[in-house]
């Protein structure tokens, strides 16, 4: 008999709902498991959030940090606590500085409506909606969190967007490659008309098309495709952006299949991948047992192709069906849904599918 591979994955629960919803998300990966032959995980946990940081005075640990880097893909709750503050008065977000030390620069995130029933458009059948948000995740506007704070005296703050060629090329190339594997059609999202950044940004995003001959394109400014996305959303397949206006439009299109607790993201450089819910720590449900492991659990998925094993890929497609098929009775939801499943229970029940 050949040996199984193993992928190893590190958890990080961190904060709030995470340990809820990573414990869904980990039921769920031992569930399909079993269902693949050849194919094995091994899980190490690491600490890493704000509760880390109450303890040991560091949110992400160097420890944590190695050890992530010498796992094939890490798993992640949610992270950050709004009572958990440096002294500078900002929230902590090892997430984010995750991000930046594993340089996992594509923020992937997949909007597909399951069941109409929990969008709130009207007349949008099942896969209606099914598009990708590819956000540049190392610079944009969020470079400028490294700034330092601004006095309380102070009669200016600003913040620079930075973009640079190899940022944008890269960004573009993942998103046309993408779209090339899918319906073929990408969209620029950007303020082009108002900012220079954002004129360079498309000036990249055009000669790196031209790569994609076979990828049709569209150029769209932010404000209108948060008018689009909500108008016609079946007009996107592939949309790309920098890291600030993905932030935003990613919530937004996370509104149009349900809710925070039904997106999920994947960062992805080209060596390390973090997988984690679209949403934060949610400290008005944290402790309560009814956050909506769906979006972790779609993660999970994430994860799955991400580690190019065709046994991998084929747990992926029966993760995602089996939350289709668990999705396809209207009663099995979360109170965020309208329903009133338990976080555990939803997890039992996409688990029981497998
Ligand atoms: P962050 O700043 O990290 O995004 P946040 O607390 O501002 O964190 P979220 O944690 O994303 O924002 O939550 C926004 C709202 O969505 C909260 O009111 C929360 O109750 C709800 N929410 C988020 N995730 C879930 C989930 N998995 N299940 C149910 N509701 C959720």
């Amino acid at each position: 008999m050949n040996t199984p591979t193993t992928f190893t994955v590190a958890v990080l629960a961190g904060d709030g709902i995470g340990p809820d919803v990573i414990a869904e998300g980990v039921k769920v990966l031992r569930a399909v498991e079993k269902q693949l032959s050849g194919v094995r995980f091994e899980l190490r946990e690491f600490s890493v959030g704000a509760g880390e940081y109450l303890r040991s005075g560091d949110p992400l640990p160097a420890g944590a940090l190695e050890g992530c880097r010498a796992c094939d893909a890490i798993l992640l709750g949610a992270m950050g606590l709004p009572d958990v503050r440096w002294p500078s008065g900002v929230e902590m977000t090892p997430q984010i500085d995750l991000r930046e030390k594993l340089d996992l620069y594509c923020g992937l995130r997949p909007i597909k409506l399951y069941h109409p029933h929990d969008t709130p458009l009207k007349n949008v059948g099942p896969g209606g909606i099914d598009f990708v948000i590819i956000r540049e995740s190392t610079e944009g506007l969020f470079s400028a969190r490294h700034n330092s704070a601004v006095p309380a005296d102070a009669e200016l703050a600003t913040d620079t967007m930075r973009i640079t060629r190899v940022g944008a090329e890269r960004i573009c190339r993942r998103a046309y490659e993408l779209a090339a594997q899918r319906r073929r059609h990408c969209t620029l999202v950007d303020k082009a008309n108002v900012l220079p950044s954002m004129a360079y940004f498309r000036r990249i995003f055009d000669e790196v098309g031209r790569d994609f001959p076979t990828v049709q394109t569209l150029r769209v400014y932010v404000d209108a495709a948060a008018l689009y996305l909500v108008q016609k959303p079946h007009a996107f397949d592939v949309l790309v952006t920098e890291n600030m206006f993905g932030d935003i439009l990613s919530d937004l299109a996370a509104g149009l299949i349900g809710g925070m607790g039904m997106a999920p993201s994947a960062d992805l450089g080209d060596r390390h991948a973090v997988f984690q819910p679209s949403h934060g720590t949610a400290p008005d449900i944290a402790g309560k047992g009814i956050a909506n492991p769906i979006a972790t659990i779609l993660s999970v998925a994430l994860m799955l192709d991400w580690l190019k094993h065709p046994e991998a890929r084929r747990g992926a497609e029966l993760v995602r069906q089996a939350v289709a098929a668990v999705l396809a009775n209207p009663a099995d939801r979360t109170p965020d849904l309208g329903g009133t499943r338990t976080t555990e229970q939803m997890g039992d029940l996409i688990a029981a599918r497998l």
